[in-house]
């Protein structure tokens, strides 16, 4: 079935984009960019490569996102200098990345600009799908221009002259609100399937519209995405995560027919209705954090969004026999392991991941030492976080985190009381009584441990 779609999608071979005409010159009275509101860092990487005779602007999604007044989250540089001679004039704040296709990162301050030389659209280099592996050969701006994935996208802005150099009506379109692939959509998106995560995550981010033409091939090559390496994937599922839109992002993602059998996390959170609310309000409550420049943490979010299926599978192997914390475990690893095979989940944020959810279980112990440990614990503000969550999607009682944070604040005597007021929901006192499981965001009986909890 699969192959069989795949095969459809991959007819045509991928053909050079021509290089277009004479770009328009927009001058600072039409587009309003005034050097003063580009990063410092920006302007200077440019200067200093003019100032050597390159070709130096600030590109991308930078000059993008302040044609339309919003702050750029970082600063792309296209140069016609080569990286080694990049490297060359800014020596020690200059690193050379990547080994077939190189950038180089210059550092200034809490800055990294990355800095790209004009590259050609001209990859002979391609999968057996058509996807292009090698994009390295370098060009002219205009061929630069042409390699570009939307219109919006395809600015260089020149700080020097308050310029904008636009190669392909990218500041119209931005006007009329369009996301416009550059050259034809579907040849594109077989180059580079990330595009179509691009075009729905940059619509939603920027309140564009995806020209028809665009938009209409995604439902149909959807499935290439599965050719792209898991790595690659993470990255940009992340970048959709965070921006700030991710309930947006999702939303236009199931529109598009994106969201299945791609990525087992957007499963995951698309087709369980159960998880639904609690998935829902993890994403709202990220993109609140993002829009007012609180941390967000990529750890906290991915067991927020895999949290369901945790308890779900914590609750099968409990049922199996297998005591609460080792079941706990064996969930962690089943729900990890399954997104392992498509999402390049990193080591350091798979652990940030368990250690949210192996906390979880020590928030229900309210008796002895143990709540002493656990605000001692460096991941306990992280922890009750989640708990917050878990108690706003009505899983348990928001008693719960409360009586933490009143703990976590009181001082001796105080801590004392509340050790002693063995609250409701305390696992002590559920022993006593009839043992009864509280009912948890998924609408399973959640597992709580009778065992102790684990010391850190
Ligand atoms: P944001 O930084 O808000 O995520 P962006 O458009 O700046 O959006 P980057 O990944 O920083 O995204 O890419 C910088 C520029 O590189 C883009 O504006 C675009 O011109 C080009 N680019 C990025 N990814 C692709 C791609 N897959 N195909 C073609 N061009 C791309
Ligand atoms: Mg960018």
């Amino acid at each position: 079935m699969i192959r069989k779609l795949l095969r459809k999608v991959f007819t045509r071979r991928t053909v050079k984009t021509p290089p277009t005409g004479e770009p328009a010159r927009i001058p600072v009275d039409q587009h309003g960019i005034r050097r003063e509101q580009v990063s410092p860092a920006a302007i200077k990487v440019c200067t200093t490569l003019q100032e050597r005779g390159y070709q130096a602007y600030v590109v991308g999604g930078a000059i993008r996102d302040l044609l339309i007044g919003r702050e750029p989250k970082d600063y792309d540089v296209a140069t016609s200098a080569t990286p080694e001679e990049v490297r060359a004039l800014f020596r020690r704040s200059a690193r050379i990345i990547g080994r077939r296709f190189k950038i180089v990162h210059v550092m200034s301050g809490p800055e990294t600009i990355e800095v790209s030389t004009f590259r050609a659209n001209q990859s002979s280099e391609t999968d057996s799908h058509g996807r292009v592996l090698a994009d390295n050969i370098y060009g002219t701006q205009a061929e630069d221009a042409v390699r570009r994935d939307f219109t919006v996208n395809a600015l260089y802005y020149d700080p020097t002259t308050e310029t904008i150099v636009d190669y392909r009506h990218g500041v119209a379109d931005l006007r009329q609100k369009t996301l416009r692939m550059i050259g034809d959509p579907r040849i594109r998106y077989r180059e580079d399937p990330v595009r179509m995560l691009r075009a729905v995550r940059l619509a939603a981010k920027l309140g564009l519209v995806i020209d028809p033409a665009a938009r209409a091939p995604i439902r149909d090559m959807a499935v290439l995405l599965e050719n792209v390496p898991t790595a690659r994937l993470f990255d940009e599922m992340l970048k959709l995560l965070m921006s700030g839109n991710a309930v947006r992002c999702i939303g236009q993602l199931r529109e598009e027919g994106l969201h299945h059998g791609l990525l087992p996390l957007l499963d995951v959170i698309l087709d369980q209705p159960v998880g639904e609310r609690f998935i829902w309000l993890a994403l709202e409550n990220t993109d609140e954090r993002v829009r007012t420049d609180k941390p967000v943490s990529p750890g906290f979010l991915f067991a927020a969004l895999l949290w369901p299926e945790v308890t779900r599978k914590w609750k099968e192997h409990q049922a199996a026999g297998v005591a609460p914390y080792p079941a706990l475990f064996e969930a962690m690893d089943d729900i990890l392991d399954t997104q392992a095979t498509r999402l390049a989940i990193t080591r350091r944020i798979a652990g940030d991941i368990k250690d949210l959810w192996a906390l979880q279980p020590r928030f229900d112990k309210r008796t002895g030492k143990m709540p002493y440990r656990l605000i001692e614990h460096p991941r306990f503000r992280a922890g009750w976080d989640f708990l917050c969550l878990r108690a706003e999607a009505g899983g348990i009682s928001q008693e719960i985190p409360d009586w933490w944070d009143r703990f976590a604040h009181a001082g001796h005597g105080e801590r004392d009381e509340l050790l002693n007021a063995t609250p409701p929901g305390d696992a002590t006192a559920r022993r006593k009584r009839r043992r009864r499981k509280p009912r948890t965001e998924t609408g399973a009986a959640e597992g709580a441990p009778e065992t102790p909890p684990i010391a850190s």
